[in-house]
């Protein structure tokens, strides 16, 4: 709103605290804090909402982890958040000021809603029996990386069947961990470690916060890079990424979860990996380059 001039001092508009952030209005601003406690989310220890957004969304995303179901309520929260927001807009851009039962009540008819359409979706679903592996499909992730030296050409590449990662950043977090170790093992001493993920680069160069989630695999992509002390990680913007595209439904291909590495181009890698050769830089979801 302060970037683009229409809040002079980027206070929130409903309590007038200083800077209205993400987590000021989700969890920290009065309002919000009245929506929370009138749910029947548990409250976080002591009352206190963190100041740390990832932590507040941590806790209220892994309520399952903590309580049964009956409750966690975790069905409620992605609606109660949802209302929040929308009611910040609201208020902000048409005037609209909702009491805060009223907001929970809608996100509770939100959720009822969402749940009778999850029923009629699985019911729908089971109509072809054939269908059965299309929800297990789409929870399979594959994993790649590919090392280049300074003219371009391929080093080393690999690529592994992966499932149950919950995020992007997650999965190129866990594939940039690999890599890393790869290269290592392969004896290389010296390289450069491109992400196109800048969420990624700047939670593990220390300018951004760490989502809870993925603290271990960020602990151990930095040890690694502590280690070997000519490596480092750089945010590589791309765009049209057909090599990536490709090893990603290779993987899918794969029978089993057993990493694989490449030393010579693959047969199936050939043709777009010569498309995307004359752009300097890497095509996989993680890629690398030896500059030793
Ligand atoms: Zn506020």
């Amino acid at each position: 709103m302060r970037s683009r001039h229409i809040s002079k001092d980027g206070s929130c508009s409903r309590c007038g605290m200083e800077s209205e952030t993400v987590n000021h209005i989700l969890f920290q601003c009065p309002y919000a804090r009245l929506i929370w406690a009138t749910s029947p989310i548990h409250a976080p220890p002591h009352g206190i909402m963190s100041d740390s957004l990832y932590s507040n969304l941590h806790r209220v995303l892994s309520l399952q982890e903590r309580y049964t179901s009956e409750e966690a309520h975790a069905e409620l929260v992605p609606w109660l958040l949802w209302r929040l927001w929308k009611n910040r807009n609201d208020f902000l851009f048409q005037g609209k000021d909702y009491p805060a039962p009223d907001t929970f009540n809608k996100a509770i008819e939100d959720t009822a809603e969402w749940m009778r359409r999850q029923e009629e979706d699985k019911t729908e679903v089971k109509k072809p029996t054939s269908n059965g592996a299309w929800h297990k499909d789409h929870q399979q992730q594959g994993i790649g990386w590919v090392s280049r030296d300074y003219a371009g050409r391929l080093l080393w590449a690999g690529a592994q069947r992966f499932e149950g990662l919950s995020s992007p950043v997650e999965t190129e977090a866990t594939a940039l961990n690999w890599a890393i170790r790869s290269m290592a093992r392969l004896g290389y001493s010296q390289v450069i470690f491109e992400t196109d993920s800048q969420v990624l680069a700047r939670m593990i160069e220390g300018s951004a916060e760490t989502w809870p989630k993925i603290q271990p695999i960020i602990q151990d992509i930095t040890q690694s890079l502590q280690k070997n002390r000519s490596y480092r990680v750089e945010f590589f913007s791309r765009d049209g990424n057909k090599t990536a595209d490709r090893i990603a439904k290779e993987d899918f291909s794969f029978l089993n979860h057993v990493p694989k590495l490449y030393s010579m181009v693959p047969s199936w890698l050939k043709s777009v990996l010569e498309a995307d050769m004359p752009s300097v830089g890497l095509n996989y979801d993680v890629g690398l380059n030896n500059i030793g």
